[in-house]
């Protein structure tokens, strides 16, 4: 992935836990203060520097420890050091990043993320390391009991940054997958998060390329947008880069959560002759999938003559307008009425409307213009209008109770 595309002029990032919202940052050279002191900041960090996090908006109560002198036969190299409360132990870091609630450490010595509640860091300082060391005990990675650790994942042309105004929509999309409530044991959870995963990035593609096949509706800062996500090759060949996604293991660094409902809490109508087949938070980074009432969810890329989708075999429904659908919310648009004409957005599934049409691109360009910070991952509120329902009928009758799709023909 990274040499194909380096040819383009794309660059590949790791994605670390620097969320948008990132309040400080560290490097061995420096630490960024965005916010949480009384102005922004950047700070030089000199040799054996340790700071107390508790009072780091005050300079003078930063330490100066030499570090001992040993005979390095590797490299010495400059390189963070981060103690945990309750620990003696200074784990070796290439940067870490604290926001309002976690920190987010890139371990050194292992190509892995730690992540963790804010609380939980006690110092950082800045220290040579000798890279004999490297199984001796300075690489020692002792985290806190409640943090959560995963490999460190790379991308093509994958980060943070919010073209728009709309700040739900970045160049990157990484989520983390919520259950709630029991699985069936039959459920296939690993495989469910992976076709998630593809119809996620399958549905920003959906959404990039209905405003690039829809180039009258456009503002001249989404027109810019799309165009600097299209990699144009000398022979005049084009391609569209949508935003990349990537599956977390930790929910800590995540833009998005996805629940797959299994029917905990009230999130999904219980009312005959309903079936909904998923929520999202209206401006927010949360969604939830009714498998309750669902046998499955699959990702189906097949569209008939007429460009549509199919909504579902025999077994199970097609994720993608779904997630398609439920990622409009999630930027913000709310339904399209019926009334209005067919449109992915409006409140009820239908084979017409299974990708966006000219009603849904005017609602989309319109919410990306508009300046939207949203709900923070996680956050399930979710306004009365915005679940998707099923076709009429895919519904039972009446005088059953609430059947699972695949028994409904
Ligand atoms: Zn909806």
């Amino acid at each position: 992935m990274l040499g194909a595309t380096a040819t383009c002029g794309v660059h590949a990032q790791a994605l670390s836990g620097a969320m948008p919202s990132g309040m400080m940052v560290f490097t061995p050279e420096e630490v960024r203060i965005e916010a949480g002191c009384s102005s922004p900041r950047v700070e030089r960090l000199a040799d054996g520097v340790v700071i107390p996090i508790a009072t780091i908006c005050d300079p003078s109560t930063w330490k100066t420890v030499s570090s001992p002198t040993v005979a390095c036969k590797g490299r010495t190299i400059d390189v963070l050091g981060v103690r945990f409360r309750g620990s003696e132990v200074i784990v070796v870091a290439e940067s870490l990043t604290l926001t309002e609630r976690y920190f987010h450490v890139r371990l050194l010595t292992s190509l892995e993320d730690a992540h963790g509640p804010l609380a939980q860091v006690d110092e950082v300082s800045r220290i040579h390391w000798c890279t004999d060391e490297a199984s001796a005990t300075t690489a020692q990675v002792v985290l806190p009991p409640d943090s959560c650790r995963e490999a460190r994942q790379f991308a093509a042309a994958f980060d943070y940054r919010t073209p728009l105004s709309n700040r739900i929509l970045t160049n990157g999309f990484s989520f983390y997958v919520r259950m709630a409530g029991e699985p069936p044991a039959h459920f296939d959870v690993p495989g469910a998060s992976d076709d998630l995963r593809s119809s996620f990035g399958t549905a920003l593609t959906i959404w990039m390329s209905a405003l690039q096949d829809n180039d009258d509706l456009l503002t001249p800062a989404v027109r810019a947008f799309v165009a600097g996500r299209t990699y144009k090759s000398t022979g005049g060949y084009s391609m569209l880069l949508p935003p990349q996604v990537v599956r977390l293991s930790c929910p800590h660094a995540a833009t998005f959560i996805v629940e797959f409902n299994f029917g905990a809490g009230d999130t999904f109508p219980t009312t005959l002759g309903t079936l909904m087949l998923a929520r999202a938070r209206l401006e927010g980074r949360t969604i939830a999938l009714n498998l309750r009432d669902v046998d499955c969810f699959r990702n189906m890329l097949r569209f008939d003559n007429s460009k549509r989708l199919a909504l579902r075999d025999d077994r199970c429904v097609n994720l993608l307008p779904v997630l398609t659908h439920e990622l409009g919310h999630a930027f913000g648009m709310d339904h399209i009425p019926e009334s209005a004409g067919t449109a992915l957005m409006n409140s009820q599934l239908s084979e017409r409307g299974t990708v966006p049409t000219r009603l849904d691109v005017a609602a989309f360009v319109a919410t990306l213009a508009r300046s939207i910070t949203g709900a923070a991952p996680g956050a399930l509120e979710f306004r009365a209008s915005e679940g998707l329902l099923a076709p009429k009928d895919w519904v039972p009758s009446p005088s059953r109770s609430l059947g699972r799709v695949s028994a409904l023909k």
